[in-house]
Order: structure tokens, then sequence, then C-alpha cells
């Protein structure tokens, strides 16, 4: 079958009914499943065979959207997490183990930062943090003998820097470790960090893919184009029988396409349980259904949003990809050519005092901690999400004190400008 396009896979991929079954994808809400043959049970928890046999590990509801997340992003495998930190620790604990290392973009979310930065540390795994925008030179100063992953985020939340992908990939490569992408802001809708040279791709799928700000959950999707076995000596984990898991050898059973997925699976669901509710699989699978469809308008109510802010006096600077002075213009315009997201971040000439004003006079985007939903939301990063970073570190992720990140929904364009105009005017 000629290879479908994103909106068809957004409706109808992951799941497709036989005769007389359902047709939206059935909740399977069952902790467990029951099988006649004791046999039968075994080969499946030798992995021998496919199968469900507890939920902790797999769900046919999980699955069929993940596959549908899968086949968006153009991957090989993928698995839901509970929640996009729990995506992002097993995307790089899949691969790293203490005394190890990673190479990381500074221009990340706080909360991955704080999970890679202090967390992963206290677990033994090291990271340097780089400056995404240095050369492939300065960028392969960071890698060591026991670099195992190169991690950015497509669109950076909230500084909304563009990774050069294409250049992250080229550093990681010839260092012999993959490059895991958090695709969050812009979705598969707008970027397919695949297609540029990632390897493995996460989500929080609590952002846009939900995008009615209904259930927590996170995405991984593997490529099946890293070569695991070229590099057998940086990734036992996959390339030497797991002792844990009856002696299989990933790379060996599964190939090169499942190996990182099924051992994700295998070991560290099993170990660490961070799976969705199959109920929350469903709602985000809604989400999904109509995401080819919401994201342009989010870009839409972005971009002109932004423009908006530009104009306005009381705006001292406004980050955004869409606008032509955008540092991240040309970025943007060679990966995000339909559009970026819907977050615009920007600063008041009032500093902080001022933007707070600012937010408590909205009365369209209400203050979250939240973003990328259908109902517009406000917040600024530096007195929350970012708040466990010290001055210098808010500037090394290009976060000003002042700075304010507005989530722009689906709301129509006209009523957020003048309630911004509004709110504006009031402080
Ligand atoms: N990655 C990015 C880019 C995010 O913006 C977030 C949350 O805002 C996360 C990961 C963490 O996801 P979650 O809140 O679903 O755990």
């Amino acid at each position: 079958m000629k290879k479908q396009g994103l909106g068809t896979i957004s409706v109808q991929g992951g799941y497709r009914p036989g005769n007389k079954e359902p047709r939206q994808v059935p909740i399977v809400q069952s902790t467990t499943f029951k099988y006649d043959k004791a046999d039968d049970i075994g080969a499946l928890f030798d992995l021998e065979a496919d199968g469900y046999f507890y939920t902790r590990l797999q769900n046919p509801t999980n699955d069929a959207v993940a596959a549908k997340i899968c086949a968006l992003e153009g991957g090989s495998a993928a698995m839901l997490t509970s929640s996009g930190q729990a995506a992002n620790f097993f995307a790089v604990f899949n691969i790293a183990q203490a005394g190890d290392h990673i190479v990381c973009s500074t221009s990340i979310y706080g909360g991955t930062y704080n999970l890679f930065a202090v967390t992963l540390k206290r677990m033994g795994i090291d990271v340097t943090f780089v400056d995404p925008n240095a050369s492939e030179e300065e960028l392969s100063h960071a890698f060591q003998d026991n670099t195992k992953a190169m991690f950015g985020e497509t669109i950076a939340n909230p500084a909304l820097s563009v990774l050069d992908i294409e250049k992250f990939a080229r550093v990681a490569h010839a260092h012999g470790v993959p490059l895991i992408v958090d695709n969050t802001f812009p979705t598969p809708i707008n970027c397919r960090p695949i297609e540029w040279g990632a390897d493995i791709v996460t989500h929080s799928t609590t952002k846009y893919m939900d995008g009615h700000g209904c259930a927590v959950g996170g995405a991984i999707i593997d490529s099946g184009n890293f070569d695991w076995e070229a590099h057998a000596e940086k990734f036992p984990g996959l390339t030497t029988p797991d002792e844990s898991y009856h002696g299989v050898t990933y790379t060996k059973q599964f190939g090169q396409e499942g190996a990182y997925i099924t051992k994700a699976t295998a070991q560290l669901m099993r170990d660490l349980g961070s799976i969705p509710s199959p109920q929350n699989a469903f709602y985000l699978n809604l989400g999904l259904e109509s995401l080819h469809v919401r994201m342009p308008r989010h870009c839409e109510n972005g971009q002109k949003v932004a423009e908006f802010l530009k104009a306005h006096p009381k705006v001292s600077s406004v980050t955004y990809c869409g606008l032509p002075d955008d540092p991240y213009y040309e970025l943007g315009q060679k990966y995000l050519p339909n559009g970026s997201c819907g977050v615009v971040s920007f600063e008041l000439a009032g500093g902080k005092e001022a933007a707070i004003r600012f937010m408590e006079h909205l009365k369209i985007a209400a203050i979250e901690t939240h973003v990328a939903d259908a109902r517009s939301c406000v917040l600024n990063p530096a007195s929350t999400t970012h708040r466990q970073m010290n001055e210098e570190e808010l500037k090394k992720a290009g976060i000003a004190p002042g700075l304010v990140r507005l989530s722009c929904g689906l709301e129509d364009t006209e009523d957020l400008i003048d309630d911004i105009a509004q709110a504006l005017e009031a402080c």
C-alpha cells in the first residue's frame, strides 16, 4: 500500500479493526490476561512469543497508541510511558549506567535538566551540557570514552531555540553514539527528527499530542537506524546476554529495529513500572486523531500573537522562530517549514513585576504549569518550572527572570490578541 499521509495516520494509524470489531480503539482495562496452558504464558516470559500477560509490561490499548505515534514519527518501534519525564529517563537509562556519560544541550525543559543534572548524576551517570549553537568541533570536545548518548529538544521549552538536528546527529555519530531528540513541541506534524538523523525520539504526550490537558504521558520511538552491534563495546546491555531476562541478547533476537524498545520494555518497564493506564492511552489517542488539524491552528495563533507582541511598545523582546529577525528563523525554515508550535516567549520592558501583573490581567489565557493545550495558558518560567536553576544556569538556558511563556491555544486569534492588548494596557 502507498505510504499514508500524516493526517490518515493521525486518525487511523495503529489500530485496524477486523470484521465486527469495535471501530474505536478498545480500552483493555485489565491488569492481566488469561491462559489455558502454562507453556503459552511461559513462552511470553521468555520473549519467544508475542502476546500479553501483565499490563505493567504491555497492554493492547497502549500498544495500539504507541504504534500510531511510531508511524507518525517514521520509527521502527515505540512504547508509551506514564509521563514525558519517564520517557526521557528511560531513553537514556536504557543505554547508560553508572560510570557512563551523556552530552546534552543546555537549552532544554527544566524538569529534564534537573533529571539529568541531579538525578542521573546521583545514579552515577555524568552529563556535560553544551551550547546547542556551538560548532561541531566545540561540541566534539564534550565527548568522552564513556559517552553513551547525545540529547536535545527540537524546540526547547521555554527558550524556543531550534535544534540543528543534522549537526547534532553528525557529532553524535562521529563518536559512535545515538542522538536522542525530544520532539514534544513541534510534534511529528511539524518536524520528524528521524528524517534529519535522530536515532531516538521522545515525547511528553501530555502536550500537543493529548492537546486537551487531559492525560499526563510520554512516548519513546526508536528509528531502528542506529547500529548497536557496530558499537557493541559501548552498548553491552543490548549486544550481550541479559541474565535478568533468561540470557536474551536483544540485538540478536530482535534485530537493530526492535532491540532498543524491547529492552526498555522487558527490563526498564518491568523493574520501574512507568506504564500509562489504558484509559489514559485512550484519551491520548483521541487527541492524536486531530493532531494534524490542531497543529496548524496553534501555529497560526502563535505567529499572529508573536507579530502583535513584536510591534507593542511595552514588549522589549519576542522569541518565536516564525519572526524573520528571530535568531532561529533560518533553522526554523529548515526544520519547521510549516510552522513550529503555538508557544511564544517574550519579555516586558517593565521586567518581572510587569510580567506578573500582565499574566494576572489576562482573561482568556490562564496562569498554569502547562503548555500546548487547546486553551491558552501563560507562565513565568523563572519562578515556576525553572526555579531550581540559579541565575547563571537560567542565563545559559536562555531564560530571563521576566520572561513570559504564552502558549496560544485554539481560540479565535482576534479574541486572544484583544485579551493580550487589554492585559498589556493594564500592566
Ligand atoms: N519534555 C518537554 C519538552 C517538556 O516540555 C516536558 C514538560 O513540560 C517534559 C519533557 C516532561 O513531560 P511530562 O510533564 O509529561 O512528564
